[in-house]
């Protein structure tokens, strides 16, 4: 998939928006929804997606979406800070196939990013599922509270 083309309704992340596919979610509200990476590159690595907006990519996003998922994004990086303490937080969101994107409905990656540990870029293998429960419940409640 390239920079440009048509939005996709079969792709994962709407699936979970649609609630035909699962997900660790973290938070959610009418226009936003953060839930936990698969594949995390590192221990809490969430992503945050906007619900309204048929969007592949930050090229095709609407101005008020863009600003809603931006402050989403800053929210639950807040609460990564606070609840799992890492040294550092990336966030990441990739435009197109060559760039890295995987999924085509535009997200922001969250990682938190701790001493001694490399900067990953894809993970290779699945989340824990115990630790993502774990990882699930400690944010989300950080998220309502
Ligand atoms: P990107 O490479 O920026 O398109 O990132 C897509 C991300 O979505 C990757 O980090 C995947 O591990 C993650 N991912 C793919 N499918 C799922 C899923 N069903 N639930 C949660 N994360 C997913």
């Amino acid at each position: 998939m390239s920079l440009h083309g048509d939005y996709d309704a079969q792709n994962i992340f709407a699936k979970i928006i649609r609630g035909e596919a699962p997900c660790y979610k973290l938070y959610e509200d009418e226009y936003v929804l953060a839930f936990l990476d698969l594949f995390p590159q590192s221990r809490g690595h969430a992503l945050v997606i906007p619900k309204q907006a048929a969007a592949r990519n930050l090229l095709d996003i609407d101005a008020d979406s863009l600003g809603r998922l931006a402050l989403a994004t800053q929210k639950v990086a807040r609460a990564v800070a606070e609840e799992l303490e890492p040294a550092g937080i990336q966030i990441a969101q990739f435009n197109g196939a060559p760039a890295g994107q995987t999924v085509f409905h535009i997200h922001f990656h969250i990682v938190p990013r701790y001493e001694g540990q490399g900067l990953g870029v894809h993970a290779a293998q699945k989340g824990d599922e115990a630790d993502l429960k774990v990882l699930q419940e400690r944010l989300a409640k950080r998220l309502a509270g």
